[in-house]
């Protein structure tokens, strides 16, 4: 009896504890809001370096992470997120991979992001002049593992010469880094139904942005386009098949 009371409350207090939890986050406006308000005071000399203290690692440490946003962006030396957003530990759940692809490895960490840690928003950020796109782009020679990591770019720079032949040089790269944005947020959707299901319940929002390396703008680019045709054709069910890409 005295057993099952205390088992009442270590269950009681761990809903309270995730009510709490639940309860600190934002609301997804809210954490774009501050990824915005951060970006700025960046790109104006004014960050706040919030969240870089040992109290925090301290604080962090002993109570666990609760990070506001979910961000995939590129392994470029000149995207350092949290410096770009200005935010601190335990504010961002990032990934980094060149060319911001996602596929799965991408997909599972962006999963643990939005469906585990319940972060209420999730960014796809690429940037101007990015060398993988550039690569895949003006179809240089890579070797290795390099071809199958951007071989997801190929669709983008299909799309792009598909709406717009002939372009070519930086126009090419910038259009095709935008496209690729798209085609990120695009795999995410149709191949992870966790963050289908948190986007329906209002819980998540999932946006495209591209940064500039040459003037630390961060340019937001919204949801996609096709996002409600793209969760209809999910909730038929009829376009799984068509979302494998090169690297699974
Ligand atoms: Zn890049």
């Amino acid at each position: 009896m005295k057993s099952n009371f205390l088992l009442i409350i270590v269950m009681l207090c761990s809903c309270l504890a995730s009510a709490a939890v639940a309860a600190d986050l934002p609301s997804p406006q809210e954490a774009l809001a501050s990824l915005v308000d951060g970006n700025a005071r960046f790109v104006a000399g004014e960050s706040a370096h919030p969240h870089l203290t040992i109290d925090r690692v301290l604080e962090t440490g002993k109570d666990g992470q609760r990070p506001f946003a979910t961000i995939i962006g590129c392994s470029d030396s000149r995207v350092p997120i949290e410096l770009v957003m200005d935010q601190g530990l335990g504010d961002l759940f990032i990934i980094r991979v060149a060319g911001n692809v996602c596929s799965t490895d991408e997909i599972g960490s962006i999963e643990y992001g939005v469906d585990h840690l319940n972060t209420p928003l999730m960014v796809v950020l690429g940037h101007t002049h990015c060398g993988a796109c550039t690569a895949v782009a003006t179809h240089a020679e890579v070797h290795g593992s390099i071809p199958a990591l951007v071989a997801p770019i190929g669709t983008a720079v299909a799309e792009v010469l598909d709406a717009q032949p002939g372009l070519e040089g930086d126009a090419l790269v910038e259009a095709v880094v935008e496209e690729n944005v798209w085609q990120s947020v695009e795999s995410l959707l149709k191949r992870s139904p966790d963050t289908l299901r948190h986007i329906e319940e209002g819980s998540l929002m999932v946006v495209g942005a591209v940064y500039d390396i040459e003037t630390g703008v961060v340019e937001w680019l919204g949801e996609h386009p096709q996002q409600s045709e793209i969760l209809m054709a999910m909730a038929d069910g009829s376009t799984l098949a068509e979302t494998a890409t090169s690297r699974d």
